[in-house]
């Protein structure tokens, strides 16, 4: 049969996606209303891979291969949300894996460099961003504990890895006044933590307990787990 598509039909899953941003997020305290609606626009399945993309509107996270997720579409919103992303940031983030945060930061904010260890899963998110035509965001292959000196200083970062300890090149890299959020702690559960530097210093707040994959690399965790 041939039926010609009507623009609903052109993105099968935008009804799963306004589901998502009003019961997974706008209902369980997510106010930031750009946050909300740049995860209502952004198709996040076009992130996974074509056997996981039926998963991508679900209330948890999704393999996306080499072992790490896409993470739950409420700790994003909830990181992005401590984040406090303003239009005029650059912003650095640590563990790009599908791009699929670093394309909504990209849509908060002017400008953004993530970093990614697996070059498979940079080399795929690169792909993915050129292919939804986002341009403001550069994927990097590399050990993102080192930062990324080559764009610093950075208004924002965001570690979306777990992390042992806050890597120092993160601290120096940050902006004057600029904030970074990092999950820290054990590697079964951590707390999220909000450091804002000042006078050369980060004062940081503890936030929500959160889940995430270990963090690698030089300040990063050694062993295999
Ligand atoms: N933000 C991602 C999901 C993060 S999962 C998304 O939107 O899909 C955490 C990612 O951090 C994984 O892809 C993992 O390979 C990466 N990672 C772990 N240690 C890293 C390091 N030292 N530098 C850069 N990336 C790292």
């Amino acid at each position: 049969m041939n039926v010609s598509l009507s623009s609903a039909d052109a993105d099968p899953y935008s009804g799963a996606r306004e589901l998502m941003v009003e019961r997974q997020l706008r209902q369980r305290g997510i106010t930031d209303e750009r946050i909300l609606e740049a995860m209502r626009q952004l198709p996040r399945h076009e992130f996974l891979p074509p056997d996981k993309q039926e998963e991508a509107y679900e209330d948890y996270p999704v393999s996306i291969g080499w072992g790490q997720t896409i993470s739950q579409p409420y700790m994003v919103a909830l990181m992005l949300q401590l984040l406090e992303p303003a239009p005029e940031n650059k912003v650095l983030e640590v563990g790009a894996g599908s791009g699929y945060v670093a394309a909504l930061l990209g849509m908060l904010c002017s400008s953004v460099y993530a970093v990614e260890i697996v070059p498979e899963l940079a080399a795929r998110a690169r792909q993915t961003l050129k292919r939804l035509n986002i341009h403001n965001v550069h994927i990097i292959h590399g050990d993102g504990t080192l930062g990324y000196p080559a764009a610093a200083p950075y208004d924002r970062i965001l570690v979306s890895a777990a992390a042992p300890t806050i890597p120092p090149p993160l601290v120096e890299q940050l902006a004057e006044g600029g904030k970074i959020v990092v999950p820290v702690g054990g590697r079964v559960y951590q707390t999220c933590e909000v450091g804002t530097k000042m006078n050369g210093e980060l004062h940081m707040r503890r936030s929500i307990e959160c889940l995430f994959v270990p963090l690698r690399g030089e300040y990063g965790w050694k062993d295999n787990i």
